[in-house]
């Protein structure tokens, strides 16, 4: 086995986020320590603007020269601030932060040049790597070695204007604390990522049923506005139930364990004749509620019967099953939808079985719905 000293390769293995998924984590990372990188932009800036009493201190009077150069900090961190109102995208939002130490810098630059002594810059310039620190931790680790490493470049350019005394020990000192910065910043992006694998699979698993693999209701959740039933997206959907008929009588006959492979075949079944993009639920014991979205009322119907009939003719090695559909459309209210297809998969049942039932018909016909004739009428 090659040598993996820190565990970084076994972290990278155990915790992988595919390629597509990177901006999400990212995101997250941002989200997370958001509060600490603004915090210090703040601090920052404050602790910048404090620097005016220490040059008051090396002028022995009231440093006017070097009032203007403090406060120039306040333009970058306005910019700053405000960008989060018109993004929230945390590439744009993490790179402007870097803003505030490098803003810091040059309106040090800016004061230093009136000072009398500039050998405090030197010590200067090192405390505000640790804004780098701080502001790096929402940041993805590429973009910080990136942005951190400007800093260097500042401390060489400002040089070609200030002619440090002691500009190769500034390089000496900084460079060291630019590289610890980042290696402590790549493993606080390690463990990052080690918690938000962790947190997917906790939520995947919470919205999983644990027999078929399938969603179960608690996903419905993601899939809406907050506190409502309303579903996030535009589109023409389609609410779509299915009960398995009968099935208590496979349990009675086969015993619970076979009834279970033969709940899981059904399903796989279903499943394979979906689309990926449709949201498969258990919704009960053996009741299921499919989603379909950017469908039209002719697709549902196809759907719909070419899963009752797929299953009808699936063979499972164990005994002859068939289900019962029941299908309606989606306004503004999922859980209407599920009541709606719930209601005619119930016809259906009453009639006969093994069939499909179209909410809107049925209600045309006035055997579900508010108005339901009570007697049974012929299945659809
Ligand atoms: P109907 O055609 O009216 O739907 O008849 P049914 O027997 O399917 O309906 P009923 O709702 O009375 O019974 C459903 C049965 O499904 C009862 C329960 O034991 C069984 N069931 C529910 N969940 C599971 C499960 O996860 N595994 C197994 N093996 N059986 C289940
Ligand atoms: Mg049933
Ligand atoms: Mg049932």
């Amino acid at each position: 086995m090659k040598a993996d000293l820190l565990g970084i390769k076994k972290i990278l293995r155990d915790y992988p986020i595919e390629e597509e998924r990177m901006d999400e984590f990212y995101q997250s990372k941002f989200s997370q320590f958001a509060i600490v990188s603004y915090g210090t932009a703040i601090l920052t800036v404050f602790a910048n603007f404090m620097y005016f009493f220490t040059d008051c201190q090396i002028f022995g009077r009231f440093a006017y020269e070097t009032l203007l150069p403090r406060l120039s900090i306040l333009l970058p961190l306005a910019l700053v601030l405000l960008l989060p109102v018109f993004t929230r995208d945390y590439h744009t939002l993490t790179s402007s932060l870097y803003l505030i130490p490098h803003a810091a810098m040059w309106s040090t630059v800016w004061a230093i040049y009136y000072l009398p002594n500039r050998d405090f810059a030197r010590e200067g310039f090192i405390i505000m790597q640790f804004s780098f620190l701080a502001i790096g931790m929402a940041a993805p680790i590429k973009t910080h070695i990136e942005l951190h490493s400007l800093y260097i470049v500042d401390i060489i350019l400002s040089n070609a204007l200030l002619h440090y005394k002691t500009f190769w020990m500034m390089l000496t000192l900084s460079v060291p604390v630019y590289i610890g910065i980042c290696i402590v910043l790549f493993f606080i992006e390690l463990v990052s990522r080690k918690l938000w694998v962790t947190e997917q699979k906790l939520d995947n698993k919470s919205k999983r049923d644990n027999l078929t693999q399938i969603y179960n209701r608690n996903m419905l959740n993601d899939l809406v506005y907050p506190g409502t039933y309303q579903f996030r997206w535009e589109d023409e959907t389609w609410c779509l139930m299915f009960d398995i008929d009968h099935f208590k009588k496979v349990n009675d006959v086969y015993g619970h364990e076979i009834g279970d492979e033969v709940l899981k075949m059904c399903v796989e079944n279903v499943h394979s004749m979906i689309r990926k993009s449709d949201y498969f639920i258990r919704y009960g014991g053996e009741e299921f509620v499919i989603f379909l979205i950017r469908t039209n009322r002719e697709q549902v119907m196809n759907i719909a019967e070419r899963i009752r009939r797929g299953v009808e003719e699936s063979k499972n090695g164990i005994t002859h099953v068939t289900i019962s559909v029941g299908f309606a459309p989606y306004k503004d209210d999922y859980m209407e939808a599920i009541k709606h297809a719930d209601q005619a998969l119930f016809f259906v049942k009453e009639n006969g079985r093994n069939a499909v039932g179209d909410y809107e018909v049925l209600c045309q016909r006035g055997v579900v719905g508010d108005d339901e004739v009570v007697e049974p009428l012929e299945p659809v």
